[in-house]
């Protein structure tokens, strides 16, 4: 079938199998020409299709020569759909690590339920006997409680008060002003209970339970801290009560594992466009200007660049792992450099829809949004027709 970008609202609808791969190989192409570092050799992603996840993924492979097993929520192609970004990025990576002589194997299911648990932590013991990295790299907007059966709802919204701010249509280039009301408690409680670190610490114990964690393991789960402008909406907001609960998880879970030389952390990465951060109002105009400043001042990162500098820098070097006073790896440290924030603070106060596309990277917005779905790269012929039922590993 012909394949072309869909777009409704913050999603494609659609997504493109030779430009996921395309995407992907510009990844592993990136950490193959950095050098290599000593790492893990037996990783399981949670979260393992896209943005930081996959990266992570890629990284640990390309960069350390790690096995792994991805564990992820995509939807295959069915009848006149194609399948989701997540699924042909997946299908491409196994492809890839299988041609470097090193073992990828996919679950595709709901990782918060009890059945996709047990069948990875199955196959981490077949595979590797033990993890010595598992990544927690979920986001999603729901989910099903596996004891329970009750599904909650994560909501984006400010705690105690209104929030007002400007926020950006990348698609139409309109900046307005919006305001978002704020969250009932309920909102704040199901928001924690999705994005919170309850799941992280029932994998974590889950695979403490079955010995499928070496003596030394190391387990990461991802938080978001960025500047005052977006604080209200995301820091002191609902999903920052998830990352408040997700960090005391990180240092309860450091205390138990660090007792046979092992460890859990949070890394505070930077923003990036993904599918989640394109849904969060606001964040896309500062994101749009954050990736001008950078890019201007030859610091850009997109979750590659990230993920390769927190795996070969700050998890595995010589070093102890270095962390801020809350327990955090901070990988965001060149998002948050006084200048650069100074330059987004002074771009944010004249931003305005007649100014927007000259004054921010919009246009790299728009570009990064299109290449998270297949589209927009160079050598991809999009007027060919190309098969959207690609087969992806297990399933
Ligand atoms: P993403 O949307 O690109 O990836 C989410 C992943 O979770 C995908 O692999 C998806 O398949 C998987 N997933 C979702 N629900 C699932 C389920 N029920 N079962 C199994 N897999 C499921 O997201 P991202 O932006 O890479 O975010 C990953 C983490 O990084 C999050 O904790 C996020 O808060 C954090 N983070 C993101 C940013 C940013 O700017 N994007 C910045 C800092 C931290």
């Amino acid at each position: 079938m012909l394949i072309q970008p869909k777009i409704r609202g913050f999603i494609c609808t659609t997504a493109h199998p030779a430009g996921c791969q395309a995407h992907v190989q510009e990844q592993i192409d990136y950490v193959a020409s950095q050098p290599a570092f000593r790492g893990p050799k037996r990783v399981l992603v949670i979260g393992s299709s896209t943005g930081y996840g996959l990266a992570s993924r890629i990284t640990a492979t390309f960069g350390a020569g790690a096995d792994t097993i991805g564990v992820c929520f995509e939807r295959p192609a069915a009848d006149n759909r194609t399948a989701t970004a997540g699924w042909y990025n997946s299908a491409a990576f196994e492809q890839a690590a299988r041609q470097a002589g090193r073992l990828a194997r996919t679950v595709n299911g709901d990782a918060f339920s009890h059945a996709i648990k047990s069948h990875v932590i199955n196959l981490v013991r077949k595979e590797f006997g033990q993890a010595d990295l598992v990544v927690y790299s979920l986001a999603s907007p729901r989910r099903t409680h596996p004891d329970s059966g009750e599904t909650f709802v994560s909501a984006i919204k400010p705690v105690g008060q209104p929030y007002t701010n400007k926020t950006l249509n990348f698609h139409t280039g309109e900046v307005s002003d919006i305001t978002v009301e704020p969250a009932t408690q309920d909102e704040v409680d199901q928001t924690v209970a999705v994005m919170g670190g309850d799941d992280w610490r029932r994998w974590i114990e889950a695979l403490e339970e079955a010995d499928a964690l070496a003596p030394d393991v190391l387990t990461v789960a991802y938080s978001y801290i960025g500047p005052a402008v977006t604080h209200p909406i995301y820091r002191e907001g609902t999903i920052g009560r998830a990352k408040d609960d997700l960090e005391q998880t990180a240092l309860r879970l450091n205390e138990r594992l660090k007792r046979s030389g092992g460890g859990a952390f949070v890394s505070v990465n930077k923003a990036v466009v993904t599918q989640s951060s394109s849904a969060i109002p606001i964040v896309p105009l500062y994101i749009s200007l954050l990736y001008r400043v950078m890019k201007d001042k030859g610091l850009h990162e997109g979750c590659i660049e990230q993920m390769y500098r927190l795996f070969a820098t700050r998890l595995y070097t010589e070093d102890p792992i270095a962390v801020d006073g809350n327990g955090r790896i901070r990988i965001d440290d060149w998002e948050m450099k006084a200048d650069i924030q100074r330059s987004v603070a002074a771009l944010w106060e004249s931003a305005a829809t007649g100014n927007v596309e000259q004054i921010s990277d919009l246009a790299g917005y728009r570009h990064e949004f299109l290449r998270l779905f297949g589209f927009d790269m160079p050598d991809v012929d999009y007027t060919e027709d190309v098969n959207a039922d690609v087969a992806l590993g297990d399933m």
